[in-house]
């Protein structure tokens, strides 16, 4: 392989996150466009096929949807989640993971994080546990799959539903099981910034009843297929079984998604090129700590999350970013912690010592570009940089 030399720094901003779009995708869109039919139609139906194909799953066990919070909403509304329900989830996570219980008038509990994978704690999970939770909802934190086993143990125990937020887990495995494939339900998203994309998007999938249910649920709450009705084949009669949503998927998107999975396997062999050169730079440097990665899993590797050892170093994670920033590289946090965002903090009188796992990592982690598209310069360019401001901040 070439020698690259390392950069410190970049002459132009480099980006956290750029999604991996080729012609192949903008041909399929343009195709779609010029076909007449650009919203729910063949495509999605074509790209549901496909999708619960590639995780191994029977058919109609997935539901494009037009988000990752419509799919996780839709699956609460479903499952007959709503007032006076209490639902148990992380506080590391995306605010619409907690925002759509809110949605459906439950009360979010939230139980802390095992120390390693930042995934929900089992043993949290069960002293949450009151004769009013009715389900659970585990991310997969940055692809790294929560402690499912544990999870599935005591949902079974109490009767309670698992729905996993997949945000970040496509394509990843528990114990050999595709993540998609195990809880209730779960919900994928294909938003921008994720492993695969449609600009806006996701997917639900779960067994073919409560995919089912959860189909007539993001449409109006119609009857079957009331999407074809304006098709040769299709009818003008429908009716309307409930007061659905408006989440349906569009074709737009299905093109789009069909060609990012037909390239998704090729995508995250890149993705896992640019993790192990990160991990063999940062393990050396005792001011930084990378990600675990358990033995038993297939991990989606979405975010590289990288935490600092702040008692060797002189500055905190904020000014840590803003260093990273001024030599022009771009990263994030993933994530601000639930319970210290004013409205649930307020609602809820939560303090941040109440989750003090979350509250302590959050202190000290930081997302690093992580995409595709990043050339072996570029990482080269992150490592060398990140390296600087270490050097020059350590104690
Ligand atoms: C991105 C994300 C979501 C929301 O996905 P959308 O498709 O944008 O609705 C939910 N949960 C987590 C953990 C996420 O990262």
């Amino acid at each position: 392989m070439e020698r690259i030399s390392p950069k410190i720094g970049r002459a132009t901003f480099l980006p956290f996150s750029l999604p991996d779009i080729s012609e192949e995708e903008i041909a399929a869109v343009v195709e779609t466009l010029r076909s007449n039919w650009i919203t729910t139609g063949p495509k999605t139906k074509q790209f549901e096929r496909e999708f619960a194909a590639y995780l191994g799953a029977g058919s109609d066990t997935a539901l494009g949807i037009s988000s990752c919070t419509a799919a996780l909403h839709v699956a609460l509304a479903a499952l007959n989640i709503g007032p006076g329900d209490e639902v148990i989830t992380t506080p590391i996570t995306f605010c619409s993971t907690v925002s759509v219980i809110e949605h459906v008038g439950a009360t979010p509990i939230l139980a802390d994080v095992i120390p390693d994978t930042l995934t929900l704690d089992p043993a949290a999970v069960r002293a949450a546990i009151t004769p009013r939770t009715k389900a659970i909802i585990p991310v997969h934190f940055a692809g790294h799959p929560a402690d499912m086993g544990a999870i599935l143990r005591i949902a079974r125990e109490h009767g309670l539903y698992v729905i996993e937020d997949a945000a970040h887990a496509l394509p990843a495995a528990y114990q050999g099981q595709r993540v998609g494939t195990i809880g209730d339900f779960t919900a994928f998203s294909f938003y921008a910034t994720k492993n695969l994309t449609t600009a806006e998007g996701g997917m639900l999938t779960g067994s073919p009843e409560h995919i089912a249910r959860a189909r007539l649920l993001s449409l109006h709450g119609m009857d079957r297929d009331a999407w074809k009705r304006y098709s040769a084949e299709g009818s003008w009669f429908y009716e309307v079984i409930a007061p659905g949503f408006k989440y349906n998927m569009t074709d737009i998107q299905a093109a789009l998604g069909l060609v990012q999975l037909k390239r998704l396997a090729a995508m995250q062999e890149r993705r896992r090129h640019i993790i192990r050169q990160y991990n063999e730079a940062f393990a050396e440097m005792g001011e930084l700590e990378t990600p675990v990665e358990r033995l038993d899993i297939e991990h989606a590797w979405h975010l590289y999350v990288l935490r600092l050892n702040l008692d060797r170093l002189t500055i905190d994670r904020a000014r840590f970013i803003e260093e990273l920033k001024a030599r022009n590289i771009g990263t994030s946090v993933h994530f601000i912690p639930i319970h210290l965002h004013p409205y649930y903090r307020e609602k809820y009188s939560w303090k941040p010592e109440d989750f003090p796992i979350a509250y302590r990592e959050y202190q000290r982690m930081l997302s690093l570009p992580l995409y595709p598209g990043l050339s072996d310069e570029d990482v080269a360019t992150v490592i060398a940089t990140v390296a600087d401001v270490v050097q020059q901040f350590r104690v």
